[in-house]
């Protein structure tokens, strides 16, 4: 789905040695999420992109500094209900789970994730036993869908790889799944920058 960017604009700049600074997530919550879900959702992110190897930190957008940060930046609005501690989702049709904004085809920093249809898929593939893991289980699965929009702005590209969580869509049973990864070919890209 494309948007037409708008709202926060901060500065990136580079770092001038070869080292690759951490990737900023600026980040809001809808509703405030419990800590299990918004931990496993960081771990998992860092755990999918430990092979680049790249870093997140993990910043509120009302306490985005100023004077910026350094490295690349991602930033992410969370819609919806982030839990599934309370009653069960109903059944969502299959929609978008998240978007990132496109403006002339140019690949923009902000990410939109819709909480209510990735706790929907989560829930509806869990068995059992499984779904008294749920608030964790829905931890990774955010992690695995910001993992995927981050890929788009990260590496500044519409398109998708041919597996992992950077393909074009995630199936509900890849949400919950024990193993995710991003592609093995695209671990290795190089960002490219699009904005000069
Ligand atoms: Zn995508």
């Amino acid at each position: 789905m494309r948007r037409a960017a708008a709202g926060l604009v901060l500065a990136a700049m580079e770092l001038c040695a070869g080292e690759r600074a951490p990737v900023t997530v600026f980040f809001a919550f809808e509703q405030e999420p419990p800590a299990v879900v918004f931990d496993a959702m960081r771990a998992e992110i860092q755990r999918l992109y430990s092979a680049v190897p790249l870093k997140f930190d993990w910043i509120r957008m009302q306490e985005a500094p100023e004077a910026g940060v350094l490295g690349e930046i991602v930033s992410v609005r969370f819609h919806g209900n982030c839990s599934l501690g309370g009653v069960p989702p109903l059944p969502d049709e299959r929609g978008t789970l998240a978007w990132t904004s496109v403006t002339d085809g140019i690949v923009q920093l902000f990410s939109e994730v819709n909480c209510d249809r990735v706790r929907a898929a989560v829930y509806l593939a869990l068995w059992g036993g499984e779904r008294k893991r749920a608030q964790e289980r829905l931890g990774v699965a955010l992690g695995r869908v910001v993992a995927h929009e981050a890929y788009h702005i990260y590496w500044r590209t519409l398109k998708h790889a041919a597996g992992g969580v950077a393909r074009h869509s995630l199936m509900p049973a890849e949400l919950v799944a024990e193993k995710a990864d991003l592609h093995p070919e695209d671990r290795a890209a190089q960002p490219k920058d699009q904005r000069d």
